[in-house]
């Protein structure tokens, strides 16, 4: 899931600035399970909104802002109310404000910061595992990535800072090179500590990224 939060109110204000007539966007998805951009967010924001004197034309909340096609069927049905706006205020990730700023010529102005690609611990609680680095090795680290849990990324790790499994970053949190070699220990595995890993093929993230299923 996407991870993301509103921006500082008066970050947005500023962004808002020239701005009267808003329509606002937001994302039964992600960004509702954030308590971000759901309806209940669109609601509150609209009546911000107004105590700060701006007016709202409309609003709509889409069952995936980041689906491009249906964000783009869903503005049809508003195309009234986005006309007599200025422009439209989107609580969804970047993604989404994308397929938004890709569905209308109006003015797009993105109401959330987006933060990470999140593992969920419990609701309101989330955790990042994976930063898609698109050459995984989760089966040499026995499902732990050193890219992501590590402080330094390392790929060859642990660094010299380890202190009785506790990273030299931040001593409340354990060093996951230590975590990759207990849990390789356990499972009776040299794993990733069998080799050298040779530097991240990083090409294979590009940006942008672009995946299509054959059929
Ligand atoms: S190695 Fe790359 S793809 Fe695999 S979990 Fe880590 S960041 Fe994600
Ligand atoms: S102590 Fe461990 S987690 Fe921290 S930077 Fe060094 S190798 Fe990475």
């Amino acid at each position: 899931m996407i991870i993301s939060k509103q921006k500082d109110k008066k970050d947005l204000l500023e962004a808002l600035a020239d701005l009267q007539r808003l329509f606002l966007v937001g994302c039964a998805a992600c960004a509702t399970a954030c308590k971000a951009g759901g309806e209940e967010e669109v609601f509150l924001m609209q009546e911000w909104l107004t105590t700060e004197g701006k007016d709202v034309t409309g609003s709509v909340v889409i069952d995936e802002s980041c689906h491009i096609m249906r964000a783009a069927r869903d503005l049809r049905q508003h195309r009234q109310q986005i006309e007599e706006a200025d422009a439209l205020l989107v609580l969804a990730c970047g993604a989404g404000i994308q397929s938004i700023s890709n569905s209308t010529e109006k003015r797009v102005v993105g109401g959330l910061d987006s933060l990470f690609l999140g593992n969920i611990r419990r609701f309101g609680q989330y955790e990042e595992k994976c930063s898609l680095c698109g050459d995984c090795i989760l089966n040499e680290t026995a499902g732990i990535c050193p890219v992501t849990n590590c402080a330094k990324g390392l790929l060859n790790g642990p660094c010299g800072g380890m202190e009785e499994g506790k990273c030299e970053a931040d001593r409340e949190i354990d060093c996951a090179w230590s975590l990759i070699f207990e849990r390789l220990k356990k499972q009776g595995r040299k794993g990733v500590f069998d080799r050298t890993v040779a530097p991240k093929k990083w090409a294979r993230s590009g940006k942008p990224g672009r995946h299509k299923i054959k059929p």
